[in-house]
Formats: C-alpha cells, structure tokens, sequence
C-alpha cells in the first residue's frame, strides 16, 4: 500500500512505501527529476575501466563530461582510459550528420593509439540525427585492422539499466572470439570496478586461497585478460544490477554458472568467500578460506570497535545505485549500531526490495528511483543522521546539513573486504560525528531533527 505524507506526484505513490517493497523496473516518470544516470552513463561507467582500450563519445562535448575523475577506477597496467575523447558535435553536425568527424577520429586513434579496441559511444544527439555509426566502424575495421565496437547508447532510450545490458552486449561482442575450452579452476569477478583498489583487494583474498581470478569485470582490466573469461569455471557477481545480464549470457554461451556475492561488511564478505570456494574449490581451499576469514574478520572487528560508541543509536539514509549493494549496508549499519531509516536505489529488482524490506523497521521508508525532493522530505521527516549515496547525492546531504558517505564512484578510501569494512566504520564515524553539521544546520534555520524551526 503506497504512503505519501507530502505532497508528490501522484505517479511516484506506488514506488514508495513503508517497510514494504515499492513498485520497481518502471521508466522514470518525465518531469519527476529522478536521480538516476541516463543510458549512455549506464553503458559507460561499466566498460571505461577497461585500461587499454580507447572510449571514444560520438555526440556533443557535454556527454564527455563523464569522464574517469568522476568515475576513478584504478589501474595497475595502461592509463589510457583516463583520458576522455570526443567527436564534439556542434549545430553543423546535427544539420549535416557527424560521420565524417567520426571518421576523421577513427582514423588519427589508430595512428596515434594503435588501442587494442575502440569502443564508440553514440549518444542522444546521434540517437536523433541517425549517423550510421555501425558502418563507420565496420570501415574503420577494414582499413586499420583494430577492432571497434559500437555502443548504442542514447541517452533519451530508457535509464541506466538499459545501459548496463549494452554494455554487457558490448563485452560479449569484445570477448565472442576467444577460446571457451577447456575450462580452467579459476574465477572471473564480476562487477567490481576497483574504486580504490578494491578488486585488489578481493583478488588478493583468491590468491591466498589459491583460485585464480582469470578476469575482472571491468575493475583494473586489460583487454587480453578479458579475452580469458570465457575458460572460468564461475562467475562471481559483485555489483548485480550492472553485471546480471554478462553473467547470464555467459552462463548461456560459455556455460559458466554464477553467484551474487557481496563483498561489503565483515559477514557478506566472509559468506562471499565461503560459497565461491564451496563452487569451485578443494577441500584445502575452504580451510585456507577459513583461516583467511578468522583472521581477517578478527583484525576487523578490532578496528571497527573504538567507532562503536559514537555510531549507536544514529538514524542512517542510503541511497545507491542497486538494490544488492543496498542490502549489504543495512546489514553492515546494523553491525554498527545504527538504524537504517530511508533506504532506496536507482535500478532495485523486486527480489532485491524483498529482502530490503525485511531488514528494515516496519517504519523505515522504502524507496525506487527516487529524486532529490523525496530524499530531502522523508530525510527530515526520519531526522537521518548520515546519507550514505553518490555524486548526485552528495550536495544534497551537505545542504540539509546531514552527514555524507560516498559509497560510489568517487570513492578514494575502498570500502570493500574486511579491511574495507574497517574502512566504512571509520568514513561514517568521521563524516557523523564532525562538529561541521551543527553550524550548518544552525546557518539554515534547522533543529538536528532536519526540521524547519524558524
Ligand atoms: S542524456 Fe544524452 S546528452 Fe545527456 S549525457 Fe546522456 S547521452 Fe549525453
């Protein structure tokens, strides 16, 4: 039963609720501002991590602007893809089409860069004026001998889901050619895009244990490595709303099989460890897992501790990109003494807003794809004491005088692993506790319930 204690519109009703799952996978109602990325955003933030290849954007130079500094995932090998390139189309182009700039940018990459693979980025403007992109680059296969893989991805053709799913078709058509056997014991991970170098991370766990990861998915990735994937005896699915669609035609073409593990928290990441060895590990393996998980998850709790008497007892809103992600950071504020009392995502799956719901109080919100306006009356209204979100998310909490955790892209501490477990305790404790919100609160006319008091 949808709930609105403020006045909304009255489409968003059912895709809010009360320790209930919401209406979710609809369209983003138009007019309503939602916080979710456009599709080429979606189709983006997936593959630009892949180092050594060459991100090309077919459109106008404001779609560049999305560039690695907002999307920062490290790199031990090329730094290629830090670098951000675009056609920059202008009235002209839109009048008389952009291909022959397209060419002209195909033909100096491959002079310049030789890129082992060039993926092209249409996005809304091309979407309208219909470039025939696909042909540009079928020549530019010809005449350079380089591969080049059109993405599709106007921004206008639905969210950032959409762009997700193009993405994993573009990582398909990138990996298609490669050897599928024999299958060797190893792992692939799966959304994981080593924001601070937290593949790294992860991947050292495996390594102790002793399963190889042959290819990540995009975190820190290389084009060779990925061309290995298809030989994994598992996929292991970090982020599930960006990487369900790879992994599932990965199971279908390669017959990979995969699991959604959560590497956020001391319990999630221990549970990750364990089923992925259980999966595809020996005997031995699971005992060095165990080792591994009571030393790891000891020190953790060691350095979790001295944050636990200033985090009890705090209010905590979280609004992420997917639904998994936010079901480990309810379960980790509970861990840490706080009540979680807003908590929502761009692109939830129902299955997702079940258990949701059952984490939370019967009183907590629950909400899809939400916009700021929502944020900011149903903050005030549960008197939130941290907003755990994005870059879109961060000016928003600043302004209501509410603490802020970025816990996505922008991240420069991992959160991610036991140690990243140790991590969030401490980024949350910082940001909750600084003497900074009392001024700001007392500037805008607001009790520390959020409320207006002047
Ligand atoms: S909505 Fe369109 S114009 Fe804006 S960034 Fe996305 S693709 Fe570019």
């Amino acid at each position: 039963m949808s709930f609105v204690p403020f006045d909304v519109l009255d489409e968003r009703r059912k895709s809010i609720s009360k320790g209930a799952p919401p209406a979710c996978e609809k369209a983003s109602l138009a007019g309503a501002v939602s916080q979710r990325a456009c599709v080429f955003c979606g189709a983006r933030v997936v593959l630009n991590p892949i180092a050594d290849a060459f991100h090309l954007i077919h459109g106008p130079i404001g779609c560049a602007s999305y560039t690695w500094d907002i999307r920062g995932s490290m790199s031990a090998g090329s730094e290629l893809y830090r670098q951000s390139f675009c056609t920059d189309l202008r009235e002209k182009d839109v009048i008389f089409g952009g291909l022959n700039k397209l060419r002209a940018a195909l033909a100096e990459i491959a002079q310049i860069y030789r890129p082992k693979v060039i993926f092209i980025y249409a996005t809304c403007v091309v979407g309208v004026i219909g470039d025939d992109v696909l042909a540009a680059a079928r020549e530019a296969e010809a005449a350079f001998a380089i591969r080049v893989i059109v993405v599709q991805a106007p921004g206008f053709a639905g969210h950032k889901s959409l762009g997700y799913r193009l993405a994993g078709e573009a990582l398909m058509e990138l990996v298609r050619p490669a050897k599928t056997s024999p299958k060797v014991r190893a792992i692939n991970i799966l959304g994981d895009y080593n924001l601070a170098g937290e593949t790294w991370i992860v991947k050292n766990y495996f390594q102790e244990i002793g399963l190889p990861v042959l290819a990540s998915f995009t975190g820190d990735s290389q084009v060779d490595d990925l061309l290995k994937a298809p030989l994994a005896r598992l996929n292991v699915v970090q982020c599930a709303g960006s990487m369900t669609y790879l992994a599932q035609k990965m199971e279908e073409e390669w017959g990979i099989p995969w699991i959604k593990a959560s590497f956020f928290g001391v319990a999630d990441t221990a549970k990750a460890l364990r089923e992925t060895v259980d999966l595809v590990g020996s005997k031995e393996e699971r005992a060095k897992a165990e080792a591994l998980i009571a030393r790891e998850s000891s020190q953790a709790q060691k350095n979790i501790s001295p944050y636990l008497p200033g985090l009890a007892g705090k209010k905590a809103a979280i609004y992420v990109g997917g639904g998994f992600k936010a079901i480990s950071l309810i379960r980790q504020f509970k861990a840490l003494g706080l009540t979680t009392v807003l908590v929502g995502a761009q692109t939830g799956r129902p299955e997702e807003y079940e258990v949701i719901a059952s984490l939370v109080d019967r009183d907590a919100v629950v909400l899809d794809d939400a916009n700021p306006s929502e944020l900011e009356a149903f903050m005030r209204e549960k008197g939130a004491d941290v907003l755990v979100g994005g870059v879109k998310e961060r000016p928003l909490a600043y302004k209501l005088g509410v603490a802020f955790c970025d816990h996505n892209h922008e991240r420069k501490v991992p959160l991610a692993g036991f140690v990243g477990a140790a991590n969030f305790a401490k980024e949350i404790d910082l940001t909750i506790n600084s003497p900074v919100w009392a001024h700001v609160k007392t500037a805008a006319n607001l009790d520390f319930a959020g409320k207006f008091v002047g």
